[in-house]
């Protein structure tokens, strides 16, 4: 992957430019979930990305931080965030799986704390390796620069108009072109830094007094999720095994995911902090999406054995999901509105790649609408 250095000044550049530029400079949320953990949430990269949420742990002799954003600019602010909160080393970084939104960013922990250990589970590094980067290649290198040569001659045919152009439209314009050049020049800057510790199934960090389980059950979103228990808290970090309000079920491992849902399940956190969006002070969403994944399964099985294909048992089975899919929405009318897609379709689409035989651990591509 070619390497494109982002100078300092451009970015100060850009985001002396553009509100929307400064947004994502603007300091991540924060809300503390339970002494001492914090959970930060940065700004989405206009309508071309968006961040996992980045979680801290403070323990008695240094900080673990699980996630490290989906970009070295979002990742240093949340570093600096942290540097507020405490002056003890990060000396742990977990990343959940090998979507970038996760992991591009821990070169900031690298270069701050060179001791830093990355860990992640066995398969979740092997696919960060190199199926990852591979994955990203054609967004980085053709879609995301077409996307932005599309919006710049958008621009100049607005600007050469006459009568000349809305100049609000031509602000907006303008924004969204500053952010995604942003976005680009970030993830096409992005040096990766692998994990250098993997574990299979569990390992046990000690914090101090604080004890931090990693956590790993088997293939769900992807061949290798980890996520965090910390008993004395009661408290779970899914990474994207649970999201809020909807996960990504692209590539998922139905039945998999499912038993990890029930295993996280029998934990009774007394919070959960899920991979996207705000944490969650009770299992309904938990309890919501196994229950659409549980009725995917028994429906895909039986769709199949009557001869449907993946998109006529989709036909089938979204009305009966209505109520499931209001309360997983809720007030979010684009959660409602990709719940369809993002979670049965490519759900279902997975189920019935699973009944064709064993899943490998090859990406698998998005099923044509
Ligand atoms: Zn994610």
């Amino acid at each position: 992957m070619p390497r494109l250095l982002v100078h300092a000044a451009i970015v100060a550049a850009l985001a002396a430019a553009s509100p929307l530029a400064r947004a994502q400079h603007a300091a991540p949320t924060r809300t503390e979930v339970a002494p001492g953990v914090h959970v930060f949430a940065t700004p989405p990269y206009g309508e071309v990305g968006l961040d996992g949420n980045s979680v801290a742990i403070i323990g008695g002799d240094g900080v673990l931080v699980f996630d490290t954003n989906g970009a070295p600019a979002a990742a240093r602010a949340v570093l600096a965030e942290i540097r507020k909160l405490t002056d003890k080393p990060v000396r742990y970084i977990v990343n959940s799986h090998w979507h970038w939104d996760h992991w591009y960013g821990t070169e900031v922990y690298r270069e701050a704390f060179p001791d830093v250990v990355v860990i992640a589970q066995e398969h979740g590094r092997r696919m960060m390796e190199g199926p990852a980067i591979a994955f990203n290649k054609p967004g980085l290198e053709r879609d995301l620069p077409g996307y932005l040569a599309m919006l710049e001659k958008r621009q100049a045919d607005l600007g050469a108009q006459q009568p000349p152009a809305d100049a609000a439209r031509l602000a907006a314009l303008r924004e969204r072109i500053t952010m995604v050049r942003f976005f680009l020049e970030q993830k096409q800057g992005v040096h990766h830094v692998l994990p250098n510790l993997t574990f299979e199934k569990r390992m046990t960090l000690h914090l101090g007094d604080r004890v931090v389980e990693v956590r790993h059950e088997e293939r769900a979103v992807t061949p290798g999720d980890a996520y965090l228990w910390l008993p004395q808290d009661e408290l779970l970090v899914t990474g994207d095994l649970l999201v809020n309000p909807i996960g990504f079920a692209l590539s998922c491992y139905p039945t998999g995911w499912l038993r990890t849902l029930e295993v996280l399940d029998a934990l009774d956190a007394a919070r959960i902090v899920p991979g996207h969006g705000a944490p969650l002070r009770d299992e309904a969403l938990l309890h919501a999406t196994a229950a659409v994944f549980r009725k995917l399964l028994a429906h895909g099985r039986d769709a199949k054995a009557r001869g449907k294909d993946a998109d006529a048992a989709k036909a089938e089975i979204l009305p009966a999901l209505e109520t499931l899919r209001k309360q997983i929405a809720g007030d979010d009318q684009a959660a409602y509105e990709s719940f369809p897609t993002y979670l049965v379709d490519w759900f279902l689409h997975r189920v019935y790649d699973e009944l064709a035989g064993p899943l490998d651990d090859e990406i698998a591509p998005i099923p044509a609408q």
